[in-house]
């Protein structure tokens, strides 16, 4: 009698082994292990193959999940990776950070009772498996185009423009004012959800590929974006949204007050130097802290701040928890590590003389806004006084588009957005013909995965309008 493979029904949804609470509490190293031997494979075996792959859809990179489900249940490790990495510049990134919940895996025909696939795990699994057995993009069949392309920003949108143009023969020369790259992937999500050496070993395999990086190299202060337009055939931009959404609320300047995004790249340059810097705004040790938010940033802080040793950590959000923006699985690990959630409450005054000593709050219900969203209404009278020592702000980021822009013909929209895609313009390209953005700076704060998009998009329209010999005639006409 023939073998039965087991499937969905006998194989139940398994994630890589967490690190146990109170151990990861004490460091800083992320806290989702490899599979156990054989268990990746098991758990691809789980995909039944539904035939409309919805998990598909919702991946903004639109990864070929089913088929590179099916050659990792078969052990073809180094295929898998090569099929990965066609529609994902950064597979092993995303599988780390992509809220899975939201994107593939909410969308997986299996998630409705059985448990999804575990398709971000997978992902991230594999690579890295497939970069310890030594596989590495093969471009030995590239050749040079003797083209140039500038790209502005090492963040994943600069660096999935770099990936696409190195493999269609474009010399790419990446610039960042950071002294490492990444981007957000380096100075704001925290190690113990991506650890740094992941993008270092990419770093390594970007230059593998004839990428070349300038770091610590800021446009527009050590080199004129005109320079670049001069010693290159096409510029990406991806400089990313910067603008901190300040708390505006009476208080804010008090000593202890801290925006979100200078205290994580405070932490992270202190852990890329091997903890030898002090920044006395990191000596979180035994103070009770109070962070303001509840999206992704506003967990990286809550459970940066645990590490940094508080002695209390409260997170206090406008809206109930049904109504946060971030990733559950980020909630579940702040709960799990102590962070303490106060829901439905607005803050109104950060109290203290020389510095920071407290935080009035009101109650708040929700009510339906003419869109449907739910609109927090305070509740009269309901007013409370939480001790804090230090207050971190995580209230989202807006637009911060560099100041060449303007003399370069690169056209923003109203809130600082790059405009892209125009009528009669190619996906991502800006209103200078030869220049081409993604990413944050053009969809406003979002998501990793959709940085790499864009990125991927405007590299294929560079090379387009190579092909099509545009972009040439543009920059001769333009000079
Ligand atoms: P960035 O990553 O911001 O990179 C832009 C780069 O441009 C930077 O390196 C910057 O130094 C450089 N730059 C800017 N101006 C210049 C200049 N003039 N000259 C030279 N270089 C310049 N997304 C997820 O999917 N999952 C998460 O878990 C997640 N967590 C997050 C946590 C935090 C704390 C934050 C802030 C964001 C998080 N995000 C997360 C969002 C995600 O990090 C961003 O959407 C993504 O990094 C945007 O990519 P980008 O390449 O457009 O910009
Ligand atoms: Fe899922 Fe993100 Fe991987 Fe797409 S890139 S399959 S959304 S983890």
């Amino acid at each position: 009698m023939k073998e039965k493979i087991p499937t969905f029904i006998e194989i139940p949804r398994v994630s890589p082994r967490e690190v146990p609470v109170a151990v990861r509490v004490l460091g800083w190293g992320e806290i989702y292990g490899q599979f156990d031997a054989g268990q990746g494979e098991e758990q691809a075996a789980r995909c039944i193959d539904c035939g409309n792959p919805y998990c598909e859809s919702k991946c903004p990179v639109h990864n070929y999940i089913p088929n590179w489900l099916k050659l990792v249940k078969e052990g073809r490790v180094f295929e898998a990776a090569t099929l990965m990495h066609e529609t994902n510049p950064l597979p092993e990134i995303c599988g780390r950070v992509c809220p899975q919940d939201r994107l593939c895996e909410g969308d997986c025909t299996l998630n409705d009772g059985f448990g999804a696939v575990t398709i971000g795990s997978i992902e991230k699994d594999i690579v890295d498996l497939a970069f310890r057995q030594g596989w590495r993009p093969d471009l030995s069949k590239v050749k040079s185009t003797g083209r140039r392309v500038a790209i502005v920003g090492a963040g994943p949108a600069g660096l999935s423009a770099a990936d696409r143009l190195a493999r269609a023969g474009v010399a790419a020369t990446v610039f960042d004012r950071y002294e490492e790259i990444g981007g957000l992937l380096t100075f704001g999500i925290p190690p113990f959800k991506l650890d740094k050496d992941i993008v270092r070993l990419r770093r390594r395999v970007l230059e593998a590929m004839g990428v070349e990086f300038r770091l610590g190299v800021e446009v527009g202060r050590d080199i004129g974006f005109d320079a670049l337009l001069d010693r290159h055939d096409a510029v990406f931009v991806g400089t990313g949204a910067y603008r901190e959404v300040a708390a505006d609320l009476p208080g804010d300047s008090l000593p202890g007050v801290l925006p979100a995004l200078p205290f994580l790249i405070a932490n992270a340059r202190r852990l890329l130097a091997d903890g030898a810097t002090a920044d006395p705004q990191l000596d979180l040790r035994g103070k009770r802290v109070v962070v303001l938010g509840g999206g992704d940033t506003g967990m990286d802080c809550n459970r940066t701040a645990i590490r940094l040793g508080a002695a209390s950590v409260t997170c206090v959000y406008r809206r109930d928890e049904a109504n946060m923006p971030g990733s559950r699985r980020e909630v579940k690990n702040a709960r799990e590590e102590g962070v303490r959630f106060l829901f439905n409450r607005q803050p109104l005054t950060i109290l203290g003389e020389r510095r920071v000593n407290g935080l009035l709050v009101i109650e708040t219900r929700l009510v339906a806004d003419r869109n449907g969203r739910a609109r927090p209404e305070a509740i009269a009278g309901s007013e409370e006084t939480l001790p804090a020592d230090a207050i971190i702000v995580a209230f989202g980021f807006r637009p911060s588009p560099p100041d060449w822009c303007a003399s370069a013909g690169i056209e923003l929209d109203e809130s600082g957005r790059v405009v892209v895609g125009r009528a009669g313009r190619l996906p991502f390209q800006t209103t200078n013909p030869r220049v081409f953005a993604g990413g944050d700076n053009v969809r406003g704060a979002d998501l990793v995965v959709r940085a790499v998009h864009d990125g991927r998009e405007a590299a294929a329209s560079i090379i387009k309008g190579f092909a099509a010999a545009t972009i040439v005639a543009q920059r001769v006409q333009a000079e």
